[in-house]
C-alpha cells in the first residue's frame, strides 16, 4: 500500500503565508527558540498550561502528520530526543510527554504540523492537553 505523502519532494520549498507557525519560521513573528537547524525549529509556545512547554515543527508547511513525506518525518523524528534534553535540562524536568494531534476533532488548533514537547515535574498538578 502506498501512502499519500510517498513521492512526495521532500526538498520543495512550502510556506503558507497565513500560518502563524510558518511567519515564525520566517521570523516575522517573535519566538523564544530552543533549538533551530535547516529543517526544523523548536520554540516555547505560548501556552500557560505548562513551564517550557515546546513546540517542534518542521519548517516546511505540512498540515497534518500523514501530509508529511517519510524523510521530512525521519529528520523531524531523529531531533526529538535533542529538543526533549534541551528543554529538560533547562528547566529541570524530571520527565517530558510528546503529544501530536491531527484535525479539528483530535484538538488541533494550528494547521502546520508540530509535536509539544511536555516537561513533567514531581507531584505536578494535570496533564497538559495543549
Ligand atoms: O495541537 P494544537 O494545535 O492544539 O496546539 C497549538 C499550540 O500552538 C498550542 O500549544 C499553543 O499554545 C501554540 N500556539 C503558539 N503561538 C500561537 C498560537 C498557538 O505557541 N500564536
Amino acid at each position: 500500500m502506498s501512502h499519500p505523502a510517498a513521492g512526495k519532494d521532500a526538498t520543495a520549498t512550502t510556506s503558507d503565508p497565513a500560518c502563524i507557525f510558518c511567519r515564525i519560521v520566517r521570523g516575522d513573528l517573535p519566538a523564544h527558540k530552543v533549538y533551530e537547524d535547516e529543517h526544523v525549529l523548536a520554540f516555547l509556545g505560548n501556552s500557560s498550561s505548562s513551564t517550557c512547554h515546546t513546540l517542534l515543527i518542521p519548517k516546511k508547511h505540512y498540515r497534518e502528520l500523514r501530509d508529511m513525506p517519510a524523510d521530512s518525518m525521519a529528520v523531524l523524528g531523529a531531533r526529538m530526543p535533542l529538543v526533549a534534553d534541551a528543554v529538560m535540562s533547562g528547566m529541570g524536568a524530571q520527565d517530558f510527554n510528546i503529544l501530536q494531534n491531527n484535525g479539528h476533532i483530535a484538538g488541533q488548533k494550528v494547521l502546520h504540523v508540530h509535536f509539544h514537547v511536555i516537561p513533567r515535574y514531581k507531584n505536578d498538578r494535570h496533564w497538559p492537553r495543549s
